[in-house]
């Protein structure tokens, strides 16, 4: 099957993507994407906006969400494609997940005015609008109040693991991710696998788990990754019987290296998540 120009992760508004969902479609058939999931953090707020826009500009807008999970004590990405968004026990976890970050958001708040900090909240909730609040708001929020220069100072100083802004939360397990995926009829695909700081024996053991608990796929090409870890990566899948998915996680413009539909090609051996999909 010869794969059209896709790209099957990515974020808008709805959660910490500059772009709407409207701009987002509109960026993508710039750049000639023709099969599109919009893969917001804990939300589906996107789908409905983009359907239109994408219509008219002929995408096939495949639904997608991106859930926050843990991992015994590590956080983890799961992207879900091809669910039914409007499933009622979708919109109850991600209620639940609206209800803790809000929670967390308070949190964080709290500690950083413990540092003589200004009380950022009301500008990060401003900042979140009807989207999922999350860490990069408070980044945006502390570069707009001076304290730092850039978001990656926020996050090196204020925001990363081990800062007074790093609160802990109770994330939903991986298996309980999987599981709300497969219940509304959607894959599970661990999203940038190298992301997460973990040697490639603990990659193993986590890919093992998610396989264990019903994962469908692995991201095997995304902005940032180094070939040789990418070819490493689609052996594992190939070995574990994972579906490969590749996706850009674009969040901004002005990132040439991250743009919708740019990524690393993939090893055709591997079974793709598109096959099952389209
Ligand atoms: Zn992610
Ligand atoms: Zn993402």
């Amino acid at each position: 099957m010869v794969l059209p120009k896709y790209d099957l992760h990515c974020h808008s508004t709805a959660s910490d993507g500059v772009l709407s969902p409207v701009e987002l479609v509109a960026r993508a058939a710039e750049q000639g994407v023709e099969v599109l999931a919009i893969t917001d953090h804990d939300s589906i707020g996107a789908i409905a906006q983009a359907q239109a826009p994408a219509q008219a500009a002929n995408i096939r807008l495949l639904p997608g969400v991106e859930l926050t999970a843990c991992w015994g004590s590590r956080v983890v990405h799961l992207v879900g494609l091809g669910f039914d968004p409007a499933a009622p026990s979708l919109q109850r976890y991600l209620d639940e997940l609206t209800v803790l970050r809000l929670d967390r958001a308070q949190r964080i708040a709290k500690k950083l005015m413990g540092r003589r900090l200004p009380d950022l909240l009301p500008a990060v909730l401003e900042l979140a609008g009807d989207g999922q609040v999350g860490r990069p708001h408070f980044a945006m929020a502390l570069v707009a109040a001076g304290v730092c220069e850039t978001e990656q100072q926020a996050f090196k100083n204020y925001l990363g693991t081990g800062k007074v802004g790093d609160v802990k939360m109770d994330w939903p397990a991986m298996s309980e991710a999987l599981a709300l995926l497969h219940g509304i009829g959607g894959l599970g695909i661990l999203a940038h696998p190298t992301k997460y700081r973990l040697t490639f024996s603990r990659l193993r053991s986590l890919l093992t788990d998610f396989v264990n608990a019903g994962g469908d796929g692995v991201e095997v090409s995304y902005a940032g990754i180094k070939p040789e870890h990418q070819r490493e990566l689609q052996k594992i899948a190939r070995k574990m019987d994972l579906m490969v998915s590749a996706g850009s996680d674009f969040h901004q413009p002005g990132r040439p290296w991250v743009e919708l539909g740019r990524f690393l090609p993939l090893d055709t051996e591997c079974r793709h998540v598109l096959t099952s999909l389209l």
